[in-house]
C-alpha cells in the first residue's frame, strides 16, 4: 500500500490539537472572545480555522504563513515509504472510560469541564487560567473509544499499537485510591486488548505516589498477558524518576523486563509560555522536561544500579540526540559527576529506545547517527495533533496530516531501516 504520497496535503502536519481546539471554541463565542482581549496572541492562534471570519476580522496574513511553513516542510522527507503489513505504533493514547469517569468528578485540573454544552478535556498546568488561548480540548470519540482508534489504525496503515493511558495518569492520585484506580485501568485495557484480535496491546499505568503498591502493580502486570510496557511521567512520587523513593518501583519493572515508556506532561520553562497557548508548551516545554529527567537518570547514576532496565524517551529522544555531546562534555569536565559514572553519557543513551515522533526527516537521520536504526520505532501521539479544520463529528474518519508526516519523515531513510522502525524492531523489543 503506498502510504506517504507528495500529493498528500501536509500542510497542517506540524499542526497541534490547540488549534483543532481554538477553532471549536470560536463556536464558543463570549468565553473566547472574552479571552481574545486577554491575549494579544490569541488571533494568530486562529490559523487554519473553519471560521475564516475570524481571520478576515484580523485583517492578517495567517493563513499564507501556515501553507508556507507546511510545504517548506514538505521538501524533506517526502518520498513514498509503504508497509505491506502495516506499522506498530508504540506512541499511542487514550482516555480509557474509567479514567474520563474519575477526571469528570475532579474539581481540579486534570479535569472535564462543560462549556456552554460541551465536555472539555482541561489537562495541562495552567490550561484553565484566563491568560491561555484555549481552554482544554473538546472531548470526541478519538480520545476514549477503541472504535475510533481502530478507524484511525486503519485509515493510516496501522496493524497494530501499543495503547498507553494518556498524560497526566495517576500523577494526581495517592493512597488506596491510586493503587485500586491503577488495577481497574490495567484490567480494562487487558480486556479491551483481548477483544481486539492481536491488533491492541498496552502499556500499563502505575500508582506512582504510592510506591509500595505500584511495585506490587508491577509484579500483577505477569498475569495481564497484553500489557507490554508501563508508561512514566517524570515526577515519579514528586521529586523526580532518579529519586531514591522510585528505585524499588524500577528496580521491579527492570526485573519484570517491561520497558518503561518515559512521557512529559509537566513542560519546563513554563513561565516562558504564557502567551503562546500550547504552541510552546508542547513544543519546548515538553522535549525539555523529558531531556532533562533522562539526564538526571543518567547523572544521578540511577541507571548504574539497573542496567537492563529498558527506557523508551518519547518525542525521538526530545533534545538529547542534539545535546548529548555537550552532556558528555559537561559530565566529563565534572569530576565528581563523571567518577560516580560507570560510562559517558552517550553509552547510556545508545542503550535506550526512541519513537520516531520528530516531524523532521533531518532529525531522524541524525537520531539514527547516533543511536543505530535498531532502536527507534513507529510511533504517532494518537489522539494528540487531530487535523485542523475538520469537524469534531467527522475526525475519526479524515486523514491525520500529523500521521503522515510521520510516515513521510521516513520515506528517504533506506528500506532496511524503514522496515526496522516501521515494524520490526518493535516486535523485538515489546516481544509481540
Ligand atoms: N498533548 C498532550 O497533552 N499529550 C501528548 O502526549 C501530546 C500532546
Ligand atoms: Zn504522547
Amino acid at each position: 500500500m503506498l502510504l506517504a504520497s507528495t500529493s498528500m496535503d501536509d500542510s497542517a502536519g506540524m499542526s497541534s490539537d490547540v488549534e483543532r481546539s481554538t477553532r471549536l471554541n470560536s463556536t464558543l463565542g463570549t468565553l473566547h472572545n472574552l479571552k481574545a482581549n486577554i491575549s494579544p496572541n490569541f488571533a494568530v492562534l486562529k490559523r487554519g480555522s473553519c471560521l475564516s471570519s475570524n481571520a478576515k476580522m484580523l485583517g492578517r496574513n495567517i493563513f499564507r504563513s501556515t501553507s508556507n511553513v507546511g510545504s517548506e516542510t514538505l521538501r524533506r522527507g517526502s518520498r513514498s515509504i509503504s508497509s505491506k503489513k502495516g506499522a506498530i505504533d508504540v506512541h499511542t493514547h487514550m482516555y480509557l472510560p474509567s479514567y474520563m469517569n474519575v477526571l469528570r468528578k475532579r474539581t481540579e485540573i486534570p479535569r472535564v469541564i462543560n462549556v456552554q454544552g460541551q465536555d472539555r478535556l482541561v489537562i495541562l498546568p495552567g490550561e484553565d487560567k484566563d491568560i491561555t488561548t484555549a481552554t482544554g480540548r473538546p472531548i470526541g470519540r478519538e480520545y476514549w473509544d477503541i472504535k475510533a482508534k481502530i478507524q484511525y489504525m486503519d485509515k493510516h496503515n496501522i496493524q497494530k499499537s501499543i495503547i498507553s493511558l494518556a498524560n497526566p495518569w495517576l500523577d494526581f492520585l495517592t493512597g488506596d485510591a491510586a493503587a485500586s484506580v491503577a488495577q481497574e485501568l490495567n484490567d480494562e485495557l487487558q480486556g479491551i486488548c483481548e477483544k481486539s484480535k492481536g491488533r491492541i496491546f498496552g502499556m500499563a499505568t502505575l500508582p506512582v505516589r504510592n510506591p509500595a503498591a505500584a511495585v506490587k502493580e508491577v509484579q500483577r502486570l505477569k498475569s495481564l498477558s497484553a500489557i507490554k510496557g508501563v508508561i512514566l511521567g517524570t515526577p515519579g512520587a514528586g521529586s523526580g524518576l532518579d529519586h531514591a523513593n522510585c528505585r524499588d518501583m524500577l528496580l521491579a519493572i527492570e526485573a519484570s523486563g517491561l520497558p518503561i515508556f518515559l512521557h512529559p506532561h509537566y513542560g519546563v520553562g513554563v513561565e516562558h509560555f504564557t502567551d503562546s497557548g500550547h504552541a510552546l508548551f508542547l513544543a519546548l516545554g515538553f522535549p525539555m522536561e523529558t531531556t532533562i529527567c533522562v539526564s538526571r537518570m543518567i547523572t544521578s547514576g540511577a541507571l548504574d544500579k539497573m542496567p537492563e532496565l529498558k527506557i523508551l524517551v518519547a518525542h525521538a529522544g526530545a533534545a538529547l540526540p542534539s545535546l548529548i555531546g555537550r552532556l558528555d562534555s559537561c559530565v566529563a569536565h565534572d569530576i565528581h559527576i563523571a567518577n560516580r559514572l560507570q560510562h559517558a553519557p552517550t553509552d547510556y543513551l545508545k542503550r535506550m529506545y526512541f519513537d520516531a515522533i520528530s516531524y523532521s526527516t533531518p532529525a531522524m537521520e541524525h537520531l539514527i547517527k547516533i543511536v543505530g536504526d535498531d532502536r527507534i520505532m513507529f510511533g504517532t501521539d494518537n489522539p494528540f495533533f487531530p487535523p485542523v479544520g475538520v469537524s469534531a463529528d467527522k475526525v475519526c474518519e479524515h486523514e491525520w496530516p500529523s500521521t503522515t508526516k510521520v510516515w513521510n519523515t521516513l520515506g528517504d531513510l533506506n528500506k532496511k531501516t524503514q522496515k526496522k522502525i516501521v515494524r520490526d524492531n518493535a516486535i523485538r523489543i515489546f516481544g509481540l
